[in-house]
């Protein structure tokens, strides 16, 4: 069975035109699809194309597995996804407005070691209307403005299917695409395709140490991708998009947070028009420890000083394993 959410409104047209339908058909069926309506309720559509569409189709919605609210207003969801498997995503709420954490694949083969969603690997990635899915089942009522490509999995590990879920947040959910993020653990092949998408969408890097060799031992990328070729690829996208770069390192005590650090990421950041978000560790994992109350702020304020951009990034939903992954693995690991 295929998913509609992946088609774009041409691909429906096209199948839509197989089945001998007028092209408007489609039209009525994409307005239908973004507002997670079953076939059962397309009431526009005639039965005998509801039926045609259900013999090799399904629509493609995810269903709500499980849905957790922080004291701070923060939605956890574990939701099951059309296709098999439990992923999760995340509403953020900001006075900006609200902002969707959705992931890319079930599981990550990535393997950083400080994240729940890599644990047990790679399951598969999504396509980009499983992707669609999570934005229409948790965005019933039409306030998600941002949209970030950050919960588990690697947006450039699925490249075509990321790619083609925030051109249909852009063109069938009307999100601008300078209100979508891709973060990414530094696949450099990937940012330098990312960059000639022509998508002013934000690349975030996480970094999370501007050492190799230290990079090394907490994500395995860095084995096949220094911090310099990293950064000169993300120099490269900001150079083609116009797009400020966010840096992401999480802090962890005693490993990344010492003076030889600060400067050397000041130092590896020289030239590059970049943020940093500096996010406190939040639970201790693989022997790695959160930071002390307030060294994320000292932190971030030495960067200050060194003439960078950086904030500690706020923690959300630390009340319902807010953290990429945490829910699941808790469901699969009780
Ligand atoms: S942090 Fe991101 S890239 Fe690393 S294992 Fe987790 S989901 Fe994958």
């Amino acid at each position: 069975m295929k998913d509609l959410l992946s088609l774009t409104e041409e691909q429906l047209k096209n199948l839509l035109a197989d089945m001998g339908e007028k092209p408007y058909a489609a039209r009525q069926l994409m307005s239908w699809l973004k507002k997670g309506v079953p076939f059962d309720d397309m009431t526009n559509l005639s039965k005998g194309l509801r039926e045609k569409l259900r013999r090799d189709h399904t629509e493609g919605y995810a269903k709500i597995n499980e849905k957790r609210v922080s004291t701070d207003g923060t939605e956890k969801y574990l939701l099951a996804i059309s296709g098999g498997g439990l992923v999760e995503c995340v509403l953020m709420r900001y006075h900006h407005g609200d902002t969707l954490c959705v992931s890319t694949q079930v599981g990550c083969r990535m393997g950083c070691v400080f994240c729940a969603s890599g644990k047990h690997g790679l399951v598969r990635s999504l396509s980009a209307g499983e992707m669609r899915s999570e934005f229409i089942a948790v965005n019933k009522d039409g306030n998600v403005s941002n949209v970030v490509l950050m919960g588990s999995g690697e947006p450039l590990d699925n490249y075509d299917n990321a790619v083609s879920f925030i051109r249909a947040l852009n063109v069938q959910h009307d999100i601008g695409m300078r209100h979508i993020s891709l973060s990414t653990c530094g696949i450099v092949p990937g940012i330098l395709k990312l960059a000639d998408e022509g998508m002013q969408i934000t690349l975030c890097i996480s970094l999370h140490s501007a050492i190799d060799e230290k990079r090394k031992k907490v994500m395995p990328v860095a084995a096949a991708y220094s911090v310099r070729q990293i950064l000169d690829a993300a120099n490269i996208y900001f150079k083609k998009t116009g797009r400020r770069i966010i840096i992401e390192y999480t802090l962890i005590k005693d490993f990344n947070d010492g003076s030889e650090d600060i400067l050397t990421l000041k130092d590896a950041l020289h030239g590059l028009n970049c943020h940093i978000n500096v996010i406190p560790l939040n639970r201790a994992s693989g022997g790695y420890m959160p930071p002390a109350a307030k060294q994320a702020h000292a932190f971030a304020e030495k960067l200050v000083q060194a003439g960078k951009s950086a904030t500690v990034r706020r923690s959300l939903g630390s009340d319902i394993e807010g953290a990429c992954g945490q829910l699941k693995l808790k469901r699969e690991e009780p």
